[in-house]
């Protein structure tokens, strides 16, 4: 068992079929990740998951729980995280009261900023996003603002307010997208040492192979909204499907 089952699940957007009959099972501590070509579904697959969208067929459980029907901030609250393409962060702030704000959301059960107000122990909490910050190499810059950071470092941060709702499943959807060469490896140092630090799961989606196998130890194809394969790096660089479907040999 994994500790995300996802079972039969499929979506449609009026008369086309995004998601045909998804099937997929992430195991505790992987990094699993989800290919396929533009359009095959990925987006809407992730979308399912956090409760963006309610797909008309199947279940996903996570750590034997249904996550359909709840709300995102619930099945945010239940452990999963998603880190968006574009950071999602508070520019007019500090890095450290980035860090705070999801500390209190977490804390409070819900992402109220009266929060700040009612603190009971905020050194505790302080330690606690300046341990994160510490894991993301940005505790040096915990007092600058955070419309001052360069675009490898909102990334940080937005990973950094992530973490410290200590998630146990971190979704990305195309963490890379848009990024030079430079990035794209700083990126992928991260998110290595996040995995290796933290033991985070993470299922990430992501078109840009060199990541995909720099960091993936079990690969799900998707075409047309259905998974076509899902085997370790290795054998998927390797199969004819995908090499057929997907790197366009
Ligand atoms: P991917 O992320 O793999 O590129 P998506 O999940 O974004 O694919 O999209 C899968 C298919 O569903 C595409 O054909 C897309 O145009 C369509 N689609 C996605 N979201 C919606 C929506 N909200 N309404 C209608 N069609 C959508
Ligand atoms: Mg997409």
């Amino acid at each position: 068992m994994g500790i995300l089952e996802v079972k039969g699940v499929g979506k449609r957007f009026g008369g086309l079929q995004a998601l045909g009959d998804v099937n997929l099972s992430v195991k505790d501590q992987s990094v699993h990740a989800i290919i396929g070509p533009n359009g095959a579904g990925k987006s809407t697959l992730l979308n399912c998951l956090v409760g963006r969208l309610i797909p008309d067929t199947g279940s996903v459980m996570f750590d034997g729980q249904s996550v359909l029907g709840r709300k995102p901030h619930e099945i945010n609250q239940m452990g999963i995280s998603r880190v968006f393409q574009t950071p999602e962060i508070f520019a007019d702030l500090t890095v450290m009261e980035n860090v705070l704000i999801p500390c209190f959301a977490k804390r409070d059960g819900a992402f109220r900023m009266h929060a700040f107000e009612t603190v009971a122990n905020e050194s505790e909490l302080n330690d606690t996003a300046e341990t994160i910050l510490a894991d993301v190499n940005m505790l040096e810059k915990r007092h600058m603002l955070a419309s001052s950071l360069s675009r490898g470092d909102k990334r940080r941060l937005e990973m950094a307010m992530c973490l410290v709702q200590r998630p146990r499943l971190l979704l990305l959807d195309e963490p890379t997208a848009g990024m030079a060469r430079a990035d794209t490896n700083n990126t992928i140092d991260l998110l290595k040492e996040i995995h290796e630090k933290r033991d985070i799961t993470m299922a990430i989606i992501e078109h840009d192979m060199h990541v995909v196998f720099s960091l993936a130890d079990r690969i799900t194809v998707l075409a047309q909204g259905t998974p076509l394969v899902e085997d370790t790096p290795e054998n998927i660089k390797g199969h004819p499907k995908v090499r057929e479907a997907y790197l366009g040999e």
